[in-house]
């Protein structure tokens, strides 16, 4: 019955001069997702809004709504009828046809709400609205009109065309992502640093990411859960590129060398100094982890002071900082990754973790601590950096 969407988008309305910016990025990023789908499709704008038409003769319905409540910076997606002819008659003729194809049961309470762009109209808007209605109700006499509380809104808006529609599905919310520059996200096979991500990616944000693997003591198969993990996060972010540094070595000085209380944190620091490299290398505004305070030892307001400390240009971002882990877990089973992230290959960090943990690491103790890798860290870096293997997600 539908062969058009009208796209609703809500935030972008307020950038100003800037939002043909994010209206063009949100075009792009619709007609990639309907390139994965069957059928054909043409993305247009119109004054406020983004139509979608559907120009073969069949498509997937279901499909193109699961690909666009996946899309950032939809608001809402609203199947339509395109009315060519919006002469009024036709037009009633086609709301009719709407009603009778849409609503078997026509047992509910309605209001008609129009919306006339092309002031050339017959009608006002108010006009079109109560007279369409008197219309329905006359051929429809089961239904009634409930101005205020109407179980059935059905929309009409005159443009250049006439279109007309009910439902209204809500999108994801958010900003285009691309439009908010990009991010080098600390993806592990956790729980949390996929869901940082998608929120991050939610705000406009393209995503690259970086692991840190440490074979032989962490499995090709752990490798293998967090590309699938990658793969999750795009469906919503769009194309990852995932770097796979080699940490073993440089794991294995920090154990031969350090305090064993303190593997955890030194490791993470030189995680850090890594990811912003790669980031800084790749045009990346900012690092994306998933820490949140207290969760564990080395997310103690003390640990996260020692591991953000290394960081010398780019800030990092947190988004869940102040999440509880239950609603962390809803997000990831949102998402689809809680699935994959729950899995239990082994993660680097928990190989090499002491029984007990600094919670409270002073960073002065911390630095000189890491003097102790002086002679080795550089080699060691470069080897890291030299493995980085890109893979190309989504
Ligand atoms: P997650 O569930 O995201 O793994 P976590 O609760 O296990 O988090 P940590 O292991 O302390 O927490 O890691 C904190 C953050 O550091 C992670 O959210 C992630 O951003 C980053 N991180 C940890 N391990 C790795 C890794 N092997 N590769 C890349 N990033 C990592
Ligand atoms: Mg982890």
């Amino acid at each position: 019955m539908y062969k058009a969407f009208l796209i609703k988008y809500s935030e972008i309305g307020i950038k100003g001069k800037n939002r043909y910016v994010f209206e063009d990025a949100l075009c792009h990023n619709i007609s990639s997702v309907l390139k994965g789908c069957d059928g054909s499709f043409n993305v247009s704008k119109e004054r406020g809004r983004i139509y979608i038409e559907v120009t073969s003769d069949d498509y997937d319905y279901d499909e193109v709504i699961e690909r666009l409540t996946k899309v950032f910076g939809i608001a809402a997606i609203c199947p339509v009828v395109l009315v060519e002819d919006k002469s009024w008659d036709n037009l009633c003729c086609e709301a009719c046809d709407f009603v009778e194809r849409q609503y078997e049961d026509r047992n509910f309470t309605f209001k008609v709400m129009a919306k006339r762009a092309d002031k050339n109209y017959i009608y006002t808007s108010p006009e079109i609205g109560m007279n369409l209605g008197g219309i329905l109700l006359e051929k429809y006499p089961e239904m009634s009109v409930d101005v205020h509380d109407p179980e059935v809104m059905i929309y009409i808006e005159i443009r250049e065309k006439a279109y007309i529609y009910s439902r209204v599905i809500p999108g994801p919310g958010g900003m285009p992502v691309g439009t908010s520059g990009k991010a080098m996200l600390l993806l592990s096979g956790g729980i949390d640093s996929p869901v940082a991500g998608y929120m991050i990616a939610k705000r406009g944000v393209k995503i690259d990411a970086v692991y840190f693997h440490a074979p032989p003591y962490t499995s090709e198969r752990a490798k293998k859960k967090v590309i699938d993990l990658a793969k999750k996060v795009a469906v919503y972010s769009g194309k990852i590129r995932l770097h796979v540094i080699n940490f073993t070595d440089i794991q294995m000085a920090i154990y031969e060398r350090c305090p064993h209380d303190e593997l955890t944190i030194i490791m993470r620091r030189y995680m850090m100094r890594i990811a912003e490299k790669l980031a800084l290398e790749s045009d990346c505004l900012g690092l994306i982890t998933g820490e949140s305070i207290g969760q564990v030892a080395s997310q103690t307001m003390h640990s996260l002071r020692s591991t953000n400390e290394v960081c010398e240009e780019l800030p990092v971002y947190r988004p869940l900082i102040a999440f509880d882990k239950q609603d962390i877990v809803e997000i990831s089973q949102k998402i689809d990754t809680f699935d994959i992230s729950i899995q239990p290959y082994e993660d680097c960090c928990t190989i090499f973790v002491a029984k007990h943990p600094v919670t409270k690491p002073n960073v002065n103790v911390i630095r000189k601590s890491e003097r102790k890798l002086e002679e080795v860290i550089e080699g060691l870096l470069e080897t890291a950096y030299a493995t980085d293997e890109v893979i190309e997600i989504g």
